[in-house]
């Protein structure tokens, strides 16, 4: 490799941050997200930030249902850059209707900010896109929202992220006072205290200090307030988790920040903290071995499809992560699964209004290609040797629907969009035995909609949706499988590939059917 190129990669790559924020609707992602991007000056909106207040920024033209709705049925990518940084945050849909897009975006993060509303503390959503997050063991960040209100004390917060999730925590900073007393948080990494002054402003007071117990802050806190963050960070000093790098960077630490998105208060102090501790883009795991993104051979994979985001044109977009090498226009990888080269000649970054096309990318960064139907979701790329990532998990299936055409006729058309669309990954299909009804999975209820609304816009099929009452999939795998060991509260069916799925209403009737057949294996992907 050229001395010069190899300089670049590691410029580049050593900037970069990936991260994508998981939080329960309503905790001030689409907040906290607008005030890291003004910190940058964005320079690339993936639109979905202001899209996705519909009523307030009517700017999404990319699915008739995000409009509908509100919400941003797909994620996409921000891209902005901050003291000698580039930033790529990656959105993930808010809304409880989530999908397995969101699961998937999450492989393409290296690391995750965890926004938590101080009053509501760890809630259903944030679980969930947790768990897919400590799975690959990426760093998480913890920011505590809401700071201005009345919530929870911070030591309950972090009992219940150790009971819920799992993972220890270790306070950045901590509040003085809270809610209408709020006066505002000791920095334990910095030794300074910043006050709350309550409104959007970016110059936030801070005073540097020798250390909690410093006069200065009981002259600005008062006796009362001064008293209890000395009692509580006493008690940190001592019953608390001390800092540990090793430990963030492995997924068992995290730390936690307290701030207020909407007041801007705390946002800058967690942005450099975070550039600071978060990892750059690493090695990833692929059928070669580990790929270093400093690797001069250009190398990324698909992590999500999506269709139509223009409704002028019929197209799809993949969008790829880089893993290694520097991606330029026009230039010709091999699409492994094909065995084919192709060359990339539009790829693009995406705007609510207009796109914005890319002539250079580094590992960590996201891009999107047109496809014209040749990419499926897992799709590695590569310059060179043959190389495919495993980055992508398939997810068990929770909510069930049997599936009709309304029109017979349209029989063709229907096989078509089923086909593709679970290609894409939008939705698992099933057909159960004896009766070849089909069944479809979803996580995410949305994923019916999105499927619904599809099927009609592309392929002109009216489609009838009838839900089922199951709630988990279980591939099986043994020698003799018999179909009447599963009726009671269950189903069996194939999938596509004719394994067999056993469909449980719920976990008592998966307990038993695990009871009753010793010999076979359930397992939650398929084999
Ligand atoms: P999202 O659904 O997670 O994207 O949440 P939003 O960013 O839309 O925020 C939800 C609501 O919480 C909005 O009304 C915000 O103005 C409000 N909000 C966000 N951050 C704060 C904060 O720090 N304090 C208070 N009091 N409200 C906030």
């Amino acid at each position: 490799m050229s001395k010069a190129l190899e300089q670049e990669l590691q410029r580049e790559v050593d900037k970069r941050r990936t991260f994508a924020i998981i939080s329960h609707p309503d905790a001030g992602k689409t907040t906290l997200t607008e005030k890291l991007l003004l910190f940058g000056g964005a320079i690339r909106l993936a639109g979905s930030v202001k899209a996705r207040k519909a009523s307030k920024h009517a700017t999404s033209d990319w699915m008739e249902i995000e409009k509908q709705r509100g919400i941003s049925v797909t994620s996409s990518v921000m891209q902005f850059d901050y003291n000698g940084h580039r930033i790529n945050i990656l959105d993930t849909p808010g809304h409880q209707d989530f999908s397995e897009d969101t699961y998937r975006t999450l492989t393409a993060a290296d690391s995750a900010v965890m926004l938590i509303d101080v009053a509501k503390g760890v809630e259903a959503q944030t679980i969930k896109l947790f768990q897919v997050c400590a799975q690959r063991g990426i760093p998480i960040f913890t920011f505590i929202n809401k700071l201005d209100r009345e919530g929870r004390s911070p030591f309950e917060l972090m009992e219940q992220i150790e009971q819920v999730l799992g993972i220890r925590s270790v306070p950045m900073n901590w509040p003085i006072g809270s809610g209408r007393e709020l006066c505002g948080v000791y920095d334990r990494m910095n030794n300074q205290v910043e006050l709350f002054q309550g409104d959007d402003h970016t110059h936030i007071q801070v005073k540097k200090v020798e250390d909690y117990q410093d006069p200065v802050i009981r002259e600005m806190a008062g006796d009362y307030l001064h008293d209890q963050l000395c009692q509580d960070l006493e008690l940190l000093d001592v019953a608390g988790d001390p800092f540990d790098f090793e430990k963030v960077k492995r997924g068992e630490l995290t730390p936690v920040f307290f701030g207020s998105a909407v007041n801007n208060f705390g946002v800058q102090t967690f942005l450099e903290s975070f550039l600071k501790l978060a990892p750059k883009p690493e090695p990833r795991r692929s059928t070669a071995g580990d790929v270093e993104p400093t690797n001069e051979k250009f190398t990324g994979y698909v992590f999500k499809i999506q269709a139509n985001m223009n409704p002028a044109h019929r197209d799809r977009i993949a969008f790829l992560r880089i893993v290694s090498g520097k991606f330029e226009r026009g230039m010709s990888v091999k699409h492994v699964r094909v065995g084919k080269d192709i060359k990339l000649s539009q790829p693009q970054q995406f705007l609510a209004q207009d796109r914005d096309i890319v002539s250079e990318a580094y590992p960590g960064d996201i891009i999107g290609l047109f496809d014209p139907g040749i990419f499926r979701i897992g799709d590695s790329l590569s310059q060179g040797s043959e190389v495919v990532f495993d980055e992508l998990p398939t997810f068990s299936p929770e909510i069930f629907a049997k599936v009709t055409v309304k029109n017979a006729l349209k029989h063709k058309q229907y096989q078509k969009g089923i086909e593709q669309l679970t290609e894409e990954g939008t939705i698992q299909v099933f057909t159960t035995v004896g009766f070849e009804d089909t069944i479809l999975g979803v996580v995410g209820q949305l994923q019916f909609e999105v499927f619904e609304y599809r099927m009609k816009g592309e392929y002109g099929v009216d489609v009838q949706l009838q839900r089922m009452p199951y709630q988990f999939a279980r591939w099986i795998v043994g020698d003799k499988i018999d179909p009447s060991k599963f009726r009671i509260n269950s189903t069996l069916v194939k999938d596509k590939k004719g394994n067999y799925v056993v469909l449980f209403e719920n976990e008592y009737a998966m307990r038993t059917a695990m009871d009753k057949n010793p010999d076979a294996k359930f397992l939650e992907v398929a084999p």
